[in-house]
């Protein structure tokens, strides 16, 4: 669940609390206003690369960091943005926290610690992107999310397998070095997945050759990435990125594994289960007992399976998940509209009643998280137009009202159920 607001101060740029940081320099205006040292020092740097500016140039950053965040602490950071999603926050807290030791390893060790690169398996709209984006915001390595449904194998229209690697290079800004210690998040991995479980002779352009060529990426080869993104072409000067250190996170509604699942949860079980553990399964989320090859089943070939060793799960969000998610993390949709209004001199209030009724209408038009916020901005709309021409001091959100509006917006003549 998200965290109650804390008094420990966080830096007003990046968001990162004071005690992940270096050290804090507050504003002198003592108006809460925070600047962590990390944001100083990529300020410099960025002045630096500004023509005139001598400042910073020609240094190159080893990776280096006096205090890695803890598991508990990176937790702890998604736990303010992210409701719920105990066991993937846990998984990733651990796995981002060991891609920060493998950096720092000294070359001389006999012992090569193996990145672990993970797989996150859980509905759309539940969070997938959100931890990935929240875990960004912490990390002082260059992050980059890119969509697997735009590849597909050499030769085809569409995007080369190495283009996943040009966003990263832009979010490092062009800075291979640091590049190759980054994260990238491969969203949709389940779009790649081969149709049906037995490889196909005729050539599936979209899934298993992609699967293959993602295949180089993940191992860990030296790759050469063009600079622009999509498609290599001959004249083209190309960056080569070593991927040996990047940390992949992949993440996949896999719509339909649960009956994968199901399917070989239940085909143990021969007559009578007397095995505890089998008798104890909750048949309403067989999402949390996934495991690697229930990913096969789905199309996934083995060898990239092997790649991703960490598997997590997501749960679907339940009515009470959903009205946290209003108003709980740190930057919840009502809170930013509270936001909004306060800037206009106005102190907006949301009823329980009328978030209750919000929650109502996601779940009953099927919209999940992602419909929260449409849901909001039907019902705020005509307050949003006549608040700031109107002298009021506040305004309180009734389910009465959020109904009313609703109706005006035709919001439910929108929807198809
Ligand atoms: P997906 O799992 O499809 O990647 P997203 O992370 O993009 O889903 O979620 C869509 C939106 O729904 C997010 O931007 C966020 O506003 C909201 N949301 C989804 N899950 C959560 C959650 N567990 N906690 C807080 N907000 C959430």
């Amino acid at each position: 669940m998200a965290k109650k607001s804390t008094h420990k101060p966080t830096c007003s740029f990046c968001g990162r609390p004071a005690d992940m940081s270096q050290g804090m320099i507050t504003s002198a205006l003592g108006d809460g206003t925070y600047i962590c040292v990390e944001c100083i020092s990529s300020i410099n740097e960025m002045l630096g690369e500004l023509p005139g500016h001598s400042h910073g140039k020609g240094k190159k950053e080893s990776f280096a960091m006096e205090k890695i965040p803890t598991p508990k602490e990176i937790n702890d950071f998604l736990d303010q943005y992210v409701v719920g999603q105990d066991s993937a926050k846990k998984y990733l807290s651990v796995a981002v926290y060991n891609h920060y030791k493998r950096l720092q390893q000294h070359l001389e060790d006999d012992v090569d610690i193996e990145k672990s690169n993970i797989i996150m398996v859980g509905p759309t709209g539940t969070g997938k992107t959100l931890l990935a984006k929240t875990i960004a915001r912490l990390l002082k390595v260059p992050f980059a999310i890119v969509d697997a449904t735009v590849l597909t194998e050499a030769g085809y229209v569409g995007e080369d397998i190495e283009s996943l690697l040009t966003r990263l290079l832009q979010a490092s800004d062009y800075d291979v070095e640091a590049a190759q210690r980054g994260i990238v998040f491969i969203d949709e991995i389940d779009k790649i997945a081969r149709k049906g479980d037995n490889p196909s002779i005729t050539r599936d352009v979209s899934g298993e050759g992609v699967q293959q060529g993602l295949l180089k990426l993940l191992e860990g080869s030296i790759v050469s990435v063009p600079p622009q993104g999509g498609r290599k072409h001959p004249e083209q000067k190309l960056i080569e990125v070593d991927t040996k250190n990047i940390l992949f996170i992949c993440g996949g509604a896999f719509d339909g594994i649960e009956r994968k699942i199901a399917h070989r949860l239940n085909t143990h079980v021969v007559g009578y289960s007397t095995d505890p553990a089998r008798q104890k399964i909750q048949r309403d989320n067989y999402l949390q007992y996934v495991a690697p090859q229930d990913l096969k089943s789905f199309g996934l070939i083995p060898e990239i399976i092997g790649r991703l060793p960490i598997l997590c799960h997501l749960d679907p969000l339940d009515r009470d998940a959903l009205r946290a998610i209003l108003t709980e993390p740190k930057n919840a949709i009502t809170r930013q509209y509270k936001k909004l209004f306060e800037m206009d001199g106005v102190k907006l209030t949301f009823a329980d009643d009328a978030l209750d009724l919000i929650v109502d209408k996601a779940i009953e038009y099927k919209l999940g998280a992602r419909g929260l916020r449409s849901i909001v901005e039907s019902i705020m709309i005509d307050l949003m137009y006549e608040a700031p021409s109107m002298d009021i001091k506040e305004f309180t959100v009734t389910a009465d009202y959020a109904q009313k509006q609703l109706q005006k917006a035709h919001f439910e003549d929108n929807q198809i159920k």
